[in-house]
């Protein structure tokens, strides 16, 4: 398939608006930091799958905590090393140590299975690292969760 010149922002902004109805509904508030608009080379729909995952993950993880007070989503776009960075950061609580290491397998979910599938980040890291050659790297702040897309 193609590869199409794509607009970042116009990628990250349409997703957002997929998730503002769900966000609004249990208290998440999402926040956009972009030190500018970068043009990247890629699969924009498929890139936009891939931020939807990690948003729906992050309400997942709110609400399943049931984290109180403020519940921020906030995503920076940068440049580095002439290489387009966007960060997703939450305070949802982050992920165990134990299960960092499994999160990218296929069928890895701690959801039940009628709400997970544990294909969501298998799929993004497919998508990123195979068929755009980026990557897609998680951490935790200490807060919570901060995935780290590179392409
Ligand atoms: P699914 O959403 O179907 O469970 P994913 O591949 O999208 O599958 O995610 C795998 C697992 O990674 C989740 O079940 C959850 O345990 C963990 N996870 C992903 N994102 C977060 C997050 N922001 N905070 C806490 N845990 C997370
Ligand atoms: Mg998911």
């Amino acid at each position: 398939k193609e590869k199409t010149s794509f607009r970042l922002l116009d990628v990250i902004n349409k997703t957002i608006s997929l998730v503002e109805g769900t966000f609004t509904q249990n208290q998440i508030s999402i926040q956009l930091d972009a030190a500018g608009d970068p043009a990247v080379n890629g699969y924009p729909n498929e890139y936009s799958q891939v931020l939807l995952n990690i948003f729906l993950n992050a309400r997942d993880a709110f609400v399943q905590r049931d984290i109180s007070g403020p519940r921020l989503v906030t995503v920076r776009i940068y440049m580095e090393e002439g290489k387009t960075v966007v960060c997703i950061v939450d305070n949802a609580g982050g992920i165990g140590e134990d299960i960092m290491i499994r999160i990218f397998d296929p069928y890895f979910t701690t959801k039940g299975p009628d709400k997970g599938t544990g294909v969501g980040l298998f799929m993004s890291k497919t998508i990123i690292e195979k068929n755009m050659n980026g990557r897609i790297t998680v951490r935790n702040t200490g807060a919570g969760a901060e995935f780290r897309i590179e392409v």
